[in-house]
């Protein structure tokens, strides 16, 4: 099974163009989306789940036309929004069965089992009477997790699902994500770059609604082997530095600024080589059209 968008493209009625013909081949397992605030990542995601119209482009899951079949894609598809809201007062187990009902799943045996299962898969078992507004933000994304795998779907889309979960409660999730298996096709849209890298085979990165690069994040760090730079700079220095470098990101580190530059050859001026990351790839990629360095 593979997912193939073509030239999509998509603007909003007030102008802003948030997809400009993007072009992506999505294969089974964990595909990583990266890009700035606003760069179009929900736009496509909507897009793919159906939710929303492109103006032109199309997208195919092998021979089923996503853009025109919705009901028969809505059927196969896990959605968990960004902004995913729960009903505080109903309880995950009452919630999940409601879920099942509205996915056609009519048998209330089998919707018994479904319900349990998906319980213990995301480890809310323990948890399935309780309200889930009072639920922690990590349980509150599990449960999202647990309804979009509702009626074993072939595709699944979550968008920045970590966003307010704290490290534990993050890998927790990335755990029960990595677990969905290899012939499904899960798309991940997050902000943490190094993420992708540990989980995702497939990746591409988008910045104001264009494609900047789509492949393996492996390959992509050893794109730039011996092409990162960094150094210690003052704070004082550093349009200096960013008039004559590729300056793709700085940090502060006791009130210095610690610099990372691009650069094909040596640029000497006491700069030491380092070890390329997926967060200089993805600097070095939204760095045309986005300044990196505010300070
Ligand atoms: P991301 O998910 O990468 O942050 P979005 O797809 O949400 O990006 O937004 C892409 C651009 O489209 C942004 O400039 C955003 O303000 C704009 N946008 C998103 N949704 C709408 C909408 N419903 N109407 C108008 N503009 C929108």
């Amino acid at each position: 099974m593979q997912l193939v968008i073509n030239q999509l493209s998509k603007r909003y009625p007030n102008g802003v163009q948030a997809l400009n013909n993007v072009s992506l081949t999505i294969q089974q397992g964990m595909f990583g989306l990266l890009g700035p605030n606003g760069a179009g990542k929900s736009s496509l995601m909507r897009t793919i789940a159906t939710l929303q119209e492109a103006d032109s482009g199309s997208i195919m899951l092998d021979n089923l036309d996503v853009l025109k079949e919705k009901d028969t894609v809505r059927r196969i598809l896990g959605y968990l929004p960004q902004d995913f809201g729960v009903y505080p007062k109903i309880s995950a187990e009452e919630m999940l069965t409601h879920i099942a009902q509205l996915k056609g799943i009519q048998n209330a045996g089998e919707r018994k089992d479904t319900v349990q299962s998906l319980l213990h898969r995301v480890n809310l078992y323990a948890d399935r009477k309780k309200a889930l507004g009072t639920f922690s933000g990590g349980m509150k994304q599990r449960f999202g997790i647990a309804q979009a795998l509702m009626g074993q779907p072939k595709l699944i889309i979550v968008d920045e699902p970590t966003a307010g979960l704290d490290p534990a409660e993050r890998n927790r999730f990335y755990n029960l994500l990595s677990e969905i298996g290899e012939n499904t096709i899960v798309i991940l849209s997050t902000h943490i770059v190094e993420d992708v890298r540990t989980l995702c085979r497939q990746f591409a990165i988008i910045c104001q609604g264009e494609l900047m690069l789509q492949g393996d994040p492996d390959d992509a760090v050893q794109t730039l082997e011996g092409k990162i730079y960094g150094k210690r700079i003052d704070k004082a220095a550093i349009d200096i530095y960013k008039q004559q470098y590729e300056v793709i990101s700085v940090q502060m580190k006791s009130g210095q600024l610690s610099l990372r530059v691009y650069s094909d050859d040596d640029p000497g001026n006491e700069f030491i080589p380092v070890s390329p990351v997926l967060e200089d790839v993805y600097f070095h990629q939204i760095a045309s059209k986005v300044d990196l360095v505010t300070i």
